[in-house]
């Protein structure tokens, strides 16, 4: 059945991206929108988007207090029609040029009023259209209220029968903020109680979803049973386990036309799994590029990343056992890293990179060197404590690029450890996210690529014709879609 969707979010690949949230939410909309789907996606016009490119839509919304918004259009891009997107252009609260933060890292701090006002004014967008969507389909904590807005008096009545759908794309993000700026959201008192938004002294826009939306979905299955547990859950798992229905894993799948390296335009020289010479040209580019010494026999390990907890960098600087020094100390490698971080972090690993010929850190965000760090690479690292889904180690084995990566969340959903199946196999899986389980798996890859390189060769191989398509996981979405709709349209008839 064809359905109105409305995704809400806010980054959208390739007009605003600080991680894998860009990609998924665009690669969803235009998987779903490919399948016949009216697919529509409202985001803030950041300070960054041009609105050269833009068409202004002839409407504008009416908030109180913050007056009228213009509307811009565009289309994503994508086989098939793609889908619309809708771009709030409001300037005091998105002129920016950050998405959450300000450049040197600091969350704006008017948050709260920034991302209450982009599910309010999509539900005003909505009804400015007039267009009832099915499903409003929110994506982390800056939309997180959507299910809220849905039950207060002002716009219950509004959109009889909708859906709300939430996906959690990273629980360790949850949108808290002290309870005094609840006056900003412009929600009734009674709906401040009922929807799972306060939290003690707080209020928490991903709580309230966790508790208000008519489904949620994670991106991953082992994701999706990891946050049951307080390591994972981090403090949101009681109000997981109240709900009726469980939380559904649902693998990312990553864009194959975009992601391929017989094509990719953005490397100086492609290849396929027929023939992987190329790679050795690109790794010579690269440490060119990067300035590490041309030395053909020694491996090189890549990481793209934010340079946060979440993906292992304490244990990689770790004081007492430094992950980092003792690899590039002990082991014939070289290590190229790309990613932004706090500042006091970026500053340290450049540092580190002054004093160690085989380490290269490059900060910043660069999606250009990112296509060449995964062609170029043998191994890509990545440790993460946790990981929802993680992208990375995707766009790895579709490169040749063996990953080494945590035995967690979604990057277990995709890595075979090559030790452990030897005819399944594709990469390594670090056991725990600790300092010597990160040195030992290291060194274990390390050591197959000297004394069993055509192990490491099947392994890439294989890894290759891995395919986690966007077109399987939007059937899995249209799952949770009808079942949404089935459930809001029966809560919609019982009597109140
Ligand atoms: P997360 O969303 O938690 O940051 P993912 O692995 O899911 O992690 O997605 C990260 C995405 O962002 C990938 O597409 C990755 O290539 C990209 N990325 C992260 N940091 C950078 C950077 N500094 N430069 C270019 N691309 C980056």
């Amino acid at each position: 059945m064809k359905r109105r969707i409305l995704m809400v979010t806010s980054e959208l690949f390739p007009l605003a991206k600080a991680g894998g949230l860009a990609d998924a939410v665009a690669d969803l909309s235009t998987a779903l929108a490919g399948r016949g789907h009216d697919v529509r996606v409202v985001l803030p016009r950041y300070y960054f988007i041009d609105r050269e490119d833009l068409h202004r839509l002839p409407l504008e919304i009416h908030l109180d207090p913050e007056g009228s918004i213009p509307v811009y259009e565009t289309r994503v891009a994508g086989p098939g029609p793609g889908a619309t997107v809708y771009l709030l252009d409001y300037e005091a609260a998105y002129g920016r040029d950050g998405i959450y933060t300000t450049a040197d890292g600091n969350p704006f701090e008017d948050n709260v009023k920034r991302f209450s006002l982009l599910s309010r004014a999509a539900l005003e967008l909505c009804r400015a259209l007039g267009w009832r969507p099915d499903v409003f389909h929110g994506h982390d904590w800056p939309t997180g209220l959507i299910p809220v807005y849905l039950q207060d008096p002002l716009y219950r009545d509004w959109f009889p029968g909708s859906a709300t759908v939430f996906t959690i794309h990273n629980l360790g993000y949850q949108g808290t903020f002290p309870f005094s700026e609840v006056s900003h959201l412009g929600i009734a008192p009674g709906t401040v109680l009922t929807s799972g938004l306060m939290d003690g002294r707080h209020i928490s826009f991903l709580r309230s979803a966790l508790s208000s939306a008519t489904a949620l979905t994670t991106v991953s299955p082992t994701y999706a049973m990891e946050i049951d547990q307080p390591e994972y859950g981090l403090g949101l798992e009681p109000v997981l386990r109240q709900r009726t229905s469980p939380v559904r894993g649902i693998l990312n799948g990553i864009d194959y036309d975009t992601w391929n390296p017989a094509t990719d335009p953005l490397i100086p020289l492609n290849y396929d799994e027929n023939d992987l010479r190329q790679k050795a040209l690109l790794r010579r580019v690269l440490r060119w590029y990067v300035g590490l010494p041309q030395d053909d026999e020694v491996p090189l390990v890549g990481m793209i990343t934010r340079m946060v907890e979440q993906k292992g960098f304490a244990e990689l600087l770790s004081q007492h056992n430094p992950t980092l020094v003792r690899l590039l100390t002990r082991r014939r490698v070289q290590l190229v890293m790309l990613g932004s971080g706090p500042a006091a972090r970026e500053r340290v690993l450049r540092e580190l990179a002054g004093g160690f010929s085989n380490l290269a850190v490059v900060t910043g965000f660069d999606n250009q060197l990112a296509h060449l760090i995964e062609a170029a690479s043998d191994f890509f690292l990545m440790p993460s404590r946790y990981e929802p889904c993680g992208l990375n180690q995707m766009y790895s084995l579709r490169y040749g690029t063996v990953p080494i990566v945590t035995r967690t969340g979604g990057l277990v959903d995709t890595v075979v450890d090559i030790r452990e199946d030897e005819e399944r196999g594709t990469g390594y899986l670090i056991p725990r996210s600790s300092p010597r389980d990160i040195f030992d798996t290291v060194s274990s890859a390390l050591d197959d690529f000297e004394s069993a390189p055509e192990r490491i060769t099947a392994a890439r191989l294989r890894g290759m014709k891995q395919r986690f398509t966007w077109e399987s996981a939007a059937v899995e979405y249209e799952e949770v879609y009808r079942d949404a709709v089935e459930r809001s349209a029966g809560e919609a008839s019982m009597p109140n």
